[in-house]
């Protein structure tokens, strides 16, 4: 008995050595062309669990302080008094791994106005976002440098902040929900040759919108595809993308010759539950909306690409996407210049138009293959290897510099598809 138990536990032993040493290997893998650098290791796009965000208001009766994510965008997972004046927010990402884009957003108020301090903390990220308040939730202000600390070394942020009765938002980066999206996507269609349509819905079910930019009279002009919002953190991107439709439809020489030529078709809003859920970087199917343009697993990624088929379908061809999103540097992510594209040279023509409205500007530009299964990789395929930009505004780039190189970049990039049809 004794013995055979013996050999039980060696053969247990071996097992386990082995075993071990099979996974302390390092795995050898070829390089991965579809793969991006940044991604957490191992992602896929097939659906994931989301951790979920209580939404509720925490009170401190003795203290008579009170703070809630009970708003769409709201982030805030847990709220401590530490002491004195000081509490703790801790916030988390609706799962992880993810990337570095820790959102928060909350409403704080009290009972008799008071001085507070609120250390940030964060599971599975780190603090990046200098936040921003305001009383309504649309006019904003950034905090005064001299009631912020970013604590680099904890990963933490500290600030001081005067609340009183009345709720005090403190956020990542402004509001920009699909309430905010939907006021203004309404303002565009009282315009006779703008058009809106719900292409589908999102996991949640909420409404993705559409929007046709048309004055030509004919429904198979040419297009121009625009996509935003498949980030949720990334409003500058969204704020990019608002000023950059403004300037097409505007009475500006250039605009008004263009859409006698062009149409623009818009989704502008491609990840309104991770959006209004306060997410970090996904969809509520867990996962990384501009990884799924090969795999297609996710309902927001599915309808778009649906929806422009059928465009295609109908005659429709695409001669530039632009997908706006944020990072922390303004960039320009280009198409390799060894990669045919349908209208050579186009994308160099453009940054130079820009270049010329904006002398004192540093473009930065840097291209890559098509291969990701992100958005523009698949409008190139799709579209007769139609040229495109992943569209990135700096997270504190300055709100009316954001609108300065948006126009900028509209007008020129009218400007040289106008002349590609004369
Ligand atoms: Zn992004």
């Amino acid at each position: 008995m004794y013995n055979k138990f013996y050999q039980f536990v060696c053969i247990c032993a071996l097992l386990f050595a082995f075993v071990s040493c099979r996974t302390s290997e390092p795995p050898v893998l070829a390089p991965d062309p579809s793969v991006i650098s940044y991604d957490p290791p191992g992602a896929t796009t097939l659906t994931k669990e989301l951790n979920p965000q209580h939404k509720r208001t925490i009170g401190f009766q003795s203290h008579g302080v009170w703070v809630s994510n009970e708003f769409d965008g709201g982030r805030l997972n847990d709220f401590y008094h530490i002491s004195d004046n000081k509490f703790r927010a801790e916030i988390y990402p609706e799962n992880a791994p993810i990337n570095r884009s820790a959102w928060f957003a909350f409403q704080i108020w009290s009972d008799q106005s008071r001085e507070i301090e609120i250390e940030l903390t964060y599971q599975d990220g780190q603090h990046r976002y200098i936040p921003k308040i305001s009383r309504d939730a649309y006019n904003w202000s950034v905090i005064d440098s001299s009631h912020y600390f970013h604590d680099r070394d904890s990963q933490s942020a500290l600030l001081k902040i005067a609340i009183d009765e009345q709720p005090l938002w403190v956020s990542a980066q402004e509001l920009f929900t699909s309430e905010h999206v939907e006021a203004w996507l309404d303002s565009l269609t009282t315009l006779s040759y703008i058009t809106m349509n719900e292409i589908g819905k999102s996991k949640m079910g909420r409404s993705l919108h559409r929007l046709v930019i048309n004055e030509t009279d004919d429904p198979i002009a040419p297009m121009i595809i625009i996509t935003g919002r498949q980030h949720p953190p990334e409003v500058t991107g969204s704020m990019g993308q608002k000023a950059f439709i403004e300037k097409i439809i505007s009475d500006d020489l250039i605009a008004t010759e263009f859409r006698k030529i062009y149409q623009i078709v818009v989704y502008p809003l491609v990840n309104p539950d991770g959006v209004n859920e306060g997410h970090w970087r996904h969809n509520a199917g867990g996962v990384d909306l501009n990884r799924d343009w090969k795999d297609f697993n996710q309902e927001e990624t599915k309808a778009v690409r649906d929806d422009l088929l059928k465009l295609k379908a109908s005659g429709v061809e695409a001669y530039y996407s632009l997908d706006f999103h944020s990072t922390s540097y303004d960039v320009f992510y280009t198409i390799n210049k060894d990669i045919p594209t349908s209208v050579p040279g186009l994308t160099d023509r453009w940054l130079a138009g820009i270049q010329s409205r904006l002398p004192d500007y540093e473009i930065r530009e840097e291209p890559s293959g098509v291969d990701p299964p992100i958005a523009k990789n698949w409008m190139y395929k799709t579209f007769n290897q139609a040229d495109g930009v992943t569209f990135e505004f700096a997270d504190t780039k300055p709100r009316d510099e954001i609108r300065d190189l948006a126009e900028a970049a509209a007008l020129s990039l009218m400007d040289e598809l106008i002349k590609i049809k004369k």
